[in-house]
């Protein structure tokens, strides 16, 4: 089933996401994760791709087994940015044969020591492109409600999402973001710019004190004081963090629904209590005609 057609249904929709593995030692702790996330029957599943394509077995393997086994459609993760057009169009040609209809097409970090002169792919619009050239796949893309790191103004980096629908995506994630305020002030910018297409909000639940240094460190996204305060009072015990962090979390998948944000994507992280204590949180909310 195609992503978009849940996005689009009108009830409220609900993803989780789960990351492969590195190495294929963690391959079935990892995948034993994914299949007790999809027990939750959440709208649809997003499993990520390693940069540089060293994992994209694994990324088929568990999108391909979330839908055979649990019938959760899978939106499996693709990049190119370290890829050459051979190698993405084997990947693409792979996700066809295995059935799976739904590709979020992604550019992927460059890596540092990277020969940029020896790039094929430069921006996710190519990418997009050329999935359209080679299968008849739903494609979704990532958007940033702060604006990409790379991106000398969010303003700009409207414009280029705008690339990204005119070469065929049919919906945007978001980065994650912990203000909704944020996520409205963007919905309003990319709606002014005439962007269409449906967003889902990605929502992180912080279940321990370190990843939100890693996170903000990473990506720079905004903390407001208010979840500030709650790492301060209770990052220190990894208990009350993780019951605080969900709670956070829960709270702001409500705020986003009764404002109208319909489609809500979970960054799971391979946690399949934290994604059962948020789909518990919902119940009721979810089941809303
Ligand atoms: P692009 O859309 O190509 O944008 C990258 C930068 O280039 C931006 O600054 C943009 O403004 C600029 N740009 C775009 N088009 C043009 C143009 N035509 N001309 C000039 N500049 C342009 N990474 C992984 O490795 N694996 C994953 O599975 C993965 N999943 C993700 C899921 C989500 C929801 C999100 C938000 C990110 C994910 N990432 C993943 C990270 C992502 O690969 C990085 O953020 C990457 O740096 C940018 O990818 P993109 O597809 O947004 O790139």
């Amino acid at each position: 089933m195609r992503v978009i057609d849940k996005i689009r249904s009108g009830r409220p929709c609900l993803s989780f996401e789960v990351f492969p593995p590195k190495t294929s030692d963690k391959f079935d702790s990892v995948k034993e994760a994914t299949e007790q996330i999809a027990a939750l029957k959440p709208d649809f599943m997003s499993v990520t791709y390693g940069a540089g394509g060293g994992t994209s077995e694994f990324t088929l393997n568990i999108a391909q087994n979330i839908e055979k086994k649990f019938g959760v459609p899978a939106l499996a993760h693709l990049t190119c940015v370290s890829s050459t057009k051979e190698q993405v169009k084997a990947q693409i040609e792979k996700l066809k044969a295995d059935g799976i209809e739904n590709i979020l097409a992604l550019r992927g970090d460059i890596p540092q020591d990277f020969d940029r002169s020896k790039m094929e792919f430069h921006h996710a619009s190519e990418l997009i492109e050329c999935i359209r050239q080679y299968g008849d796949f739903c494609i979704g893309g990532a958007c940033y409600p702060e604006g990409h790191t790379e991106c000398e103004t969010l303003a700009k980096d409207i414009e280029h999402l705008k690339l990204k629908e005119e070469a065929g995506c049919s919906f945007f994630t978001t980065q994650m973001f912990f203000d909704n305020n944020i996520l409205y002030s963007f919905l309003y910018k990319i709606r002014d710019a005439g962007i269409t297409v449906p967003i889902v909000a990605g929502i992180m639940p912080v279940t321990n004190a370190n990843q939100i240094k890693r996170i903000t460190n990473l990506s720079g996204t905004f903390v407001p004081a208010r979840f500030r305060a709650i790492v301060e009072r209770f990052g220190n015990d990894p208990k009350a963090m993780k019951q605080a962090g969900i709670a956070y979390a829960t709270e702001q998948v409500i705020d986003l629904l009764a404002n109208g944000v319909n489609a809500v994507h979970i960054y799971s992280m391979n946690k399949p209590d934290v994604a059962a204590k948020i789909k518990e949180n919902l119940c009721d909310i979810l089941a809303q005609a």
